[in-house]
C-alpha cells in the first residue's frame, strides 16, 4: 500500500513523526472525500482533524443536505451525474443508505435568471402547473406570477452518516485519520512539513480543506483568500397538524429563488430528522470568526429568522411560523458563490479546496476527486479553470 514510510514512530511522550504520500488537512466532507480518493488510488494518506470526531463545529455536521440535478450554472449541473454515481459507489462500499430520493421543487418569479438556469439544466418539461404542484407538495403555496419546476432526482443526503461512511472506507483502504490534532504550521518545499499539536509529518503533496479556517491556514503561505465565514441558523418548524405540510407522506425538498422578501433564497427539507419538524433555512447568515461562532450576545437580532417566519406564513401555512429548534452551522462564502479548487499559485504541490458557499455537500465526491487529481498532477476530470484562485484580484501577498 503506497510508497510512504513511517519513520521513527515515537514513544507516547515524544512527538509523532511519519512520512506519507499525501496529507489532507480537515476531515469535513471535502477533505474526507479527497483522502478517500487518494487512498483508493493507493496513496498512503494522512487525514488530520483539529477536533475529536464526530464534531459539530464546522460545516459538514447534521443529518441532512439537499442533493439535486437542477443547477443554474451548467458547470455544476454537468458534475452532478458523476456525483450521484460516486455517492452510490460509497453506499455500496459502506453497505449503507446515504440518500433518500424525495424530488425537489424549485420555485420563484417567472423569468428569474436562477430559475431559468435551473429550467435550462433540467429541460422544459419539468415545469409544474398548479394541479401537479398541489399533488406533489400540497403544503406549498405558489403566488401570482410565480412558477415551479420539478427535479425528480432531488433528495436528501444523510450528512453525518455520509461523513462516517467516507472516513470508514478511507481507513479500510489503509488511510490514517488522526483527529484531535490541530495543524499549527506548514513548511512548503518539495517535501512539505506539517507540524500539529502532537506530531510532525511530511509528504510530497498537501491538500488543505479546512472549511471556515482555510483563510487563517493559508495566510502564512502568502495567500489572502476572500473567504467569508457565515454563521447559519439551521431552523426546524413544527407542523400544525401531523403530516399537514406534505399530506402525511415524506414530502419533497424545495428551493425558493428570486423572491424580494428572501433575496438570498430559502430551502427546505421534509420532516426526516425530528418528528413533525420541517427544516427550512435561509441561504445566508451573519459574518463570524469560526473560533467565536457561538458568542452571540443575548437579544442579538436574527433577520434571517424573521425572513423565514414571513416566508413560512405565506408559502407553508401548515407550519407554525416560529422555529421549534435552531441549530448552528457555518458557510464559507466566496464573493461569487463559486468554489476554490486550485493549486497554491507559488507552491504547486499544495492544493486548496475552499469556499463551498453553502452548496458543496452534494458535490463532495467530485470535489474530492478533483482535489486528488490536482494533487497527483493529473488532468482533472472536470475543468477546474472556473475555480481558480487568481480569479480574485490581490490574493497573492507581495512578500512571497
Ligand atoms: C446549514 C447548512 C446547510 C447546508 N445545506 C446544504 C445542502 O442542502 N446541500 C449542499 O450541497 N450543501 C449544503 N451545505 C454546504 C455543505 O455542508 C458544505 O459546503 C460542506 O459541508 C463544506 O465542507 P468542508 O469540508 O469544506 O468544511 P468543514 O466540514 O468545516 O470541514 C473542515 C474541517 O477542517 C478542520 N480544520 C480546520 N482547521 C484545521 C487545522 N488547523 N487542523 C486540523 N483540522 C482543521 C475543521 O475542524 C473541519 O472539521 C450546507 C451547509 C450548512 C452550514
Amino acid at each position: 500500500m503506497g510508497t510512504g514510510t513511517r519513520t521513527d514512530m515515537a514513544a507516547p511522550s515524544q512527538p509523532q513523526q511519519a512520512t506519507y504520500d499525501a496529507i489532507v488537512i480537515g476531515a469535513g466532507i471535502q477533505g474526507s472525500f479527497a483522502a478517500y480518493h487518494l487512498a483508493q488510488r493507493h496513496r498512503d494518506t494522512l487525514l488530520l482533524e483539529q477536533f475529536i470526531l464526530p464534531h459539530s463545529r464546522g460545516s459538514s455536521h447534521g443529518q441532512s443536505r439537499i442533493t439535486r440535478s437542477a443547477y443554474a450554472w451548467m458547470l455544476y449541473a454537468r458534475m452532478m451525474p458523476d456525483s450521484f454515481r460516486l455517492w452510490q459507489r460509497l453506499e455500496a462500499e459502506a453497505s449503507t443508505s446515504l440518500y433518500r430520493q424525495t424530488g425537489l421543487v424549485v420555485l420563484g418569479p417567472a423569468g428569474d435568471p436562477e430559475l431559468e438556469g435551473c429550467r435550462h439544466s433540467l429541460g422544459a418539461d419539468h415545469v409544474l402547473d398548479a394541479t401537479a404542484l398541489a399533488q406533489r407538495f400540497p403544503g406549498l403555496r405558489l403566488h401570482a406570477g410565480e412558477v415551479a419546476m420539478w427535479d425528480g432526482t432531488g433528495g436528501v443526503l444523510f450528512a453525518d452518516r455520509a461523513l462516517r461512511a467516507v472516513q470508514d472506507v478511507f481507513r479500510r483502504h489503509g488511510g490514517t485519520l488522526r483527529d484531535g490534532e490541530k495543524v499549527l504550521r506548514i513548511e512548503p518545499g518539495a517535501v512539505i512539513t506539517i507540524t500539529t499539536t502532537t506530531g510532525v509529518y511530511r509528504a510530497p503533496r498537501l491538500i488543505i480543506a479546512a472549511g471556515a479556517w482555510t483563510g487563517a491556514i493559508v495566510a502564512p503561505l502568502g495567500l489572502r483568500l476572500p473567504l467569508q465565514p457565515l454563521r447559519i441558523d439551521v431552523c426546524y418548524w413544527r407542523e400544525k397538524e401531523p403530516g399537514s405540510s406534505s399530506a402525511g407522506r415524506v414530502g419533497p425538498c424545495f428551493m425558493a429563488v428570486g423572491l424580494n422578501q428572501a433575496p438570498h433564497g430559502v430551502y427546505g427539507l421534509p420532516a426526516l430528522e425530528y418528528p413533525r419538524l420541517v427544516k427550512v433555512c435561509y441561504h445566508h447568515g451573519s459574518p463570524v470568526d469560526p473560533e467565536e461562532r457561538d458568542r452571540v450576545p443575548p437579544g442579538t437580532p436574527r433577520p434571517d429568522v424573521a425572513i423565514l417566519s414571513s416566508f413560512i406564513s405565506s408559502y407553508l401555512p401548515g407550519l407554525e411560523p416560529r422555529p421549534a429548534v435552531v441549530e448552528t452551522c457555518l458557510y464559507t462564502n466566496t464573493p461569487d458563490g463559486d468554489f476554490i479548487l486550485d493549486r497554491h499559485p507559488k507552491f504547486n504541490n499544495i492544493i486548496i479546496g475552499a469556499g463551498f458557499s453553502g452548496h458543496g455537500f452534494k458535490l463532495a465526491p467530485v470535489v474530492g476527486k478533483l482535489l486528488c487529481e490536482l494533487s497527483l498532477g493529473e488532468e482533472p476530470s472536470h475543468s477546474t479553470a472556473p475555480f481558480a484562485i487568481t480569479r480574485f484580484p490581490g490574493v497573492l501577498r507581495a512578500a512571497l
